[in-house]
Parts: structure tokens; sequence; C-alpha cells
């Protein structure tokens, strides 16, 4: 398991941080459904930074040696998980944003952009409606 580097934590920092400096200003949203990491409300968008190896990244999931099937259940259920925490901030009226750890580490730029095309394309919807 020596590509499970940095938490999920890091990575969330790293991405808070930048889009901050871009002067998007964030709150954290633990009291929602999945407690998303990052809450732009007035959007109602909401951010996840998902670590690659407890939720299953394709590019970095690498199962580990022993416990193969405990694992890979254990994947899957979280999978299922943010599917099921997905639909319900949907339903609650959130847009869900899922990054991966693994794309705040390469590029925490392209990260940044994709949040706040999303947060400035929402806030544009809501107030046209
Ligand atoms: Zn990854």
């Amino acid at each position: 398991m020596a590509r499970v580097r940095t938490s999920g934590t890091d990575a969330e920092l790293r991405l808070r941080k930048r889009l901050w400096r871009e002067g998007m200003r964030y709150v954290l949203g633990r009291k929602l459904p999945g407690s998303p990491d990052i809450l732009f409300v007035r959007a109602r968008v909401a951010v996840f930074v998902d670590g690659c190896f407890w939720h299953g990244c394709p590019v970095h999931y690498t199962a580990p040696r022993s416990n193969i099937d405990f694992w890979k259940r254990k994947a899957g259920e979280n999978r299922a998980r943010d599917d099921r925490v997905d639909r319900e901030l949907a339903q609650l009226g959130w847009r869900v944003i899922r990054v991966w750890e693994c794309e705040v580490e390469e590029d925490v730029d392209a990260a940044a952009t994709r949040i706040a095309t999303a947060v400035r394309s929402s806030a544009l919807t809501r107030a046209e409606t």
C-alpha cells in the first residue's frame, strides 16, 4: 500500500487553501448527509474530497495483499454509501462534486477550477429561477 501516502485531510486542506486564494468562500458542512468537506451555501454546491484507497479510485486503488475479500467489500460499501449520500444531498437541493485526493495532488488548480465552474454556474442558475 505504498501508494496510500497522504490522508484525505492533506488533500482537502490544500484544495481549501487554493479555493480561498481564488476568493471562493466556503463553509465546512459537517451537518449534512455524509458530512461534505466543503460547502458553497449560496450556490448549494457540496464538495467531497475522496481518499483514493477508501473510496476505490479507479487509478490508485490497489487491493491489499491480505484479506482481499474484506477490502474489496469495504471499498464497495464505501462507494454504495457515497451514492446514497449523493442522492440524499440531491434531494435536499445540493449539487455534489467529488474530487479524488489524487486529482488534488496532481493538479490542484484543475480541481479548484472544476469546483469554481460548478459553483458559478449553480449560482447563475439559482439567480435566474
Ligand atoms: Zn486516485
